[in-house]
């Protein structure tokens, strides 16, 4: 039986390579979407045009229902949870802090921390039922803003994402001795569209000349790191946090 994935905002950017790389690796992948259905289900026919399983899950991870739901669609069709990557977060226009509304904070928040607590709690209900301390998997997607603080840009995401560090930290030892590891990759400058989404096409080229490797990285850069913490390669590796970040 393979392994089975779920891949939140798996239908662009970091989470649709980490969806093809997991599949490459032999996972059956719930590839999470929230609208973009027919960009999920390419992913879906790509991962099956390399011989895999995979399903298209919609949901609003912010939305505890439609969380519930997606969990128990997986069981139903994949089966049983080993890795879950929460990937999908969404970040505003940059904007100093006497422009930011309630509004856009609690969106923010709502979907960066909310929204990966209520999949990890999901994933940690069906893992910790296992036997033999083979729980399973977690990573938890995070931002190189986590420890920068994007001061006069983004401060409410940079804020989320810290409070993403500190559930991979407090998770990890809540669950170490059920066999589960929870770990987190924090990626940099990455070339997606989620600048262009918040307003900034172009952000990685405008600012890569001042990073460590004067480059942006590449959405499969990043999925590379997040297969390695869900592997057994690093079964003895929990709690832990890898920058994908060019040095940033
Ligand atoms: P992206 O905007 O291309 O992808 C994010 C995906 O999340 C989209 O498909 C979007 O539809 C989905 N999403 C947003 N809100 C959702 C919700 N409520 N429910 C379900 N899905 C939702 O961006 P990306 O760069 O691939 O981002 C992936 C992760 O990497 C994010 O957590 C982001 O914060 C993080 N990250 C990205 C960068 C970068 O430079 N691109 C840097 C650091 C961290």
């Amino acid at each position: 039986m393979s392994r089975v994935a779920l891949v939140t905002g798996a239908s662009r950017g970091i989470g649709r390579a980490t969806a093809l790389l997991l599949a490459r690796q032999g996972y059956a992948v719930g590839v999470n979407y929230l609208k973009d259905e027919t960009a999920a289900q390419q992913v879906v026919t790509e991962i099956e045009s390399l011989g895999g399983r995979a399903l298209a899950l919609q949901a609003d991870i912010a939305d505890e229902n439609q969380v519930v739901a997606m969990f128990a669609k997986l069981d139903a069709t994949l089966g049983s949870l080993d890795a879950l990557v929460n990937n999908a977060g969404i970040l505003f226009q940059q904007t100093g802090i006497e422009q930011l509304t309630a509004e856009r904070i609690n969106k923010v928040l709502t979907t960066n921390v909310t929204g990966y607590f209520l999949c990890c709690r999901e994933a940690v209900k069906r893992m910790a039922k296992r036997h033999g301390g083979q729980g399973g998997a977690i990573v938890n997607v995070s931002s190189a803003a986590a420890r920068l603080g994007a001061p006069w840009e983004y401060i409410d995401y940079a804020a989320s994402k810290g409070a993403v560090d500190t559930l991979t930290t407090g998770l990890s030892l809540e669950v170490a001795a059920q066999g589960i590891r929870v770990n987190c990759v924090r990626p940099g400058c990455i070339y997606t569209e989620m600048h262009a989404s918040g307003g900034e096409p172009g952000r990685v080229d405008r600012v890569k000349s001042g990073l460590p490797m004067q480059r942006g990285g590449y959405p499969e850069e990043v999925a590379e790191a997040i297969a390695f913490l869900l592997s057994d390669a690093a079964s003895y590796v929990t709690g832990s946090f890898i920058e994908a970040a060019g040095g940033r």
